[in-house]
């Protein structure tokens, strides 16, 4: 039998990175190495498209944090522990303190727009060379930046809420103002937390001196918040329509006056469409994933340390697949070693390249690169070289029916 993917932390320390080709280590030696990376034919057997499998670091200049610093470990907050899938399920507590926290950090997630490196993967989409993304990130910048290019989001997403019965969606924003309905000191504070600009800065000293941390699954951390005050709403599809629960008996949806779910219910909890901690990845996703590296050429591996075994086992595979690697991170990645074993060592970028450099500063110095080289009359690439996964939502449809 198959594993399910589940969605973990791993704590590990990485090993610094080793630049390959070393003469990558400066910018105009990086951009040479990733010209050669993308312009050299693919291996014999594959095909001529890149996939990108994108993390964290790529929405650390969109003003989000990072889960990791360059040493691997957890920097935004190091007592930061995300909550667990069965945690989520099993307390009304736990729930009660994970959307008080959603929904601080829901406004400086809606704002915060894709960067440089998301653009500068739309922009390798219009030169032919990227042909699917897969990232591990929920924050919907890919879809936002190029939604001409078929996204996979690994982990889900967070701009919809999902029921834990019935499994429909419901965009997070009606969930927001629902929340805000329900909790109205809640949302007088955080209307002063907009107005004192607390949640506008990006400097992570300064949002602990105004009492907030803000983490990367777009939660923020109010020290000594009475969370247990806090109020969500239930599923309403479930609410008129009691789901059957797993052992066959008719599901309880119950909410006080206001609309709230009650302790009282057995069913009808809303979730966040992300795969949380402990919850496994879907077959269809996973499946989706495998596809997108089958028929691609080259992985070009964007601000992530691989961290989660869900992206590691990706960049695993197309290692194992002969795909020249190229990945471009602050920091060290998980498995590095073995993801650039067997190098030719004189090669220069073709067989794989490591630069350690942000992706905003990097990425768009290399397409005005291979926008100069390119020659005339070479537009992008075959449309069927697109794979059919047009987004997520419709992997999710598929899941939920
Ligand atoms: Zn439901």
């Amino acid at each position: 039998m198959r594993k399910s993917l589940m969605r973990i932390p791993y704590t590990e320390l990485f090993p610094p990175p080793v630049t390959r080709p070393p003469t990558a280590r400066s910018l105009p030696g990086a951009v040479t190495a990733l010209h050669e990376f993308f312009t050299t034919p693919a291996p014999k057997g594959l095909t001529g498209s890149t996939v990108v499998l994108s993390g964290a670091g790529l929405s650390v200049a969109s003003g989000l944090a990072d889960y990791r610093g360059v040493n691997g470990t957890y920097r935004v907050n190091k007592t930061y522990r995300p909550i667990y899938y069965h945690e989520f399920l099993a307390s009304h507590e736990a729930r009660k303190r994970y959307w008080a926290r959603s929904f601080l950090g829901w406004s400086t997630l809606q704002k915060a727009q894709p960067n440089a490196g998301h653009q500068a993967v739309k922009d390798l989409g219009q030169l032919g060379l990227v042909s699917n993304v897969i990232t591990q990130n929920v924050d919907s910048f890919h879809h936002k930046a190029h939604p001409e290019i078929p996204t996979l989001e690994l982990h889900g997403y967070l701009r919809s809420a999902v029921c834990t019965s019935c499994w429909s969606e419901l965009p997070r924003q009606s969930f927001q103002d629902e929340l805000a309905r329900l909790n109205p000191i809640w949302a007088a504070f955080l209307q002063e937390a907009i107005a004192s600009g607390a949640l506008d800065t990006e400097d992570p000293e300064e949002k602990r001196a105004r009492g907030i941390r803000m983490n990367p699954d777009g939660d923020v951390d109010v020290p000594d918040a009475p969370y247990t005050t806090f109020r969500y709403p239930a599923c309403p599809k479930c609410l008129s329509h009691p789901p059957t629960l797993a052992d066959g008996a008719e599901g309880v949806v119950e909410v006080d006056r206001d609309g709230a779910w009650s302790p009282t219910s057995t069913a009808g909890i809303l979730k966040p469409a992300v795969v949380m901690f402990g919850e496994s990845i879907s077959a269809e996703v996973k499946r989706s994933a495998e596809e997108a590296i089958d028929g691609a050429g080259r992985v070009l591996v964007l601000a992530t340390s691989l961290a989660t075994y869900s992206a590691w086992r990706l960049a695993k595979r197309a290692k194992d697949r002969g795909m020249p690697i190229a990945i471009v991170n602050m920091g060290g990645v998980r498995g590095e070693d073995i993801l650039a074993a067997e190098l030719d060592p004189q090669q220069s970028g073709a067989q794989g390249v490591r630069v350690e450099m942000s992706t905003e500063s990097l990425l768009p110095t290399l397409v005005e690169e291979l926008r100069r080289s390119k020659p005339k009359g070479v537009d992008a690439m075959p449309a069927a070289a697109v794979l059919p996964f047009a987004s997520n939502t419709a992997v999710f449809k598929d899941m939920l029916s």
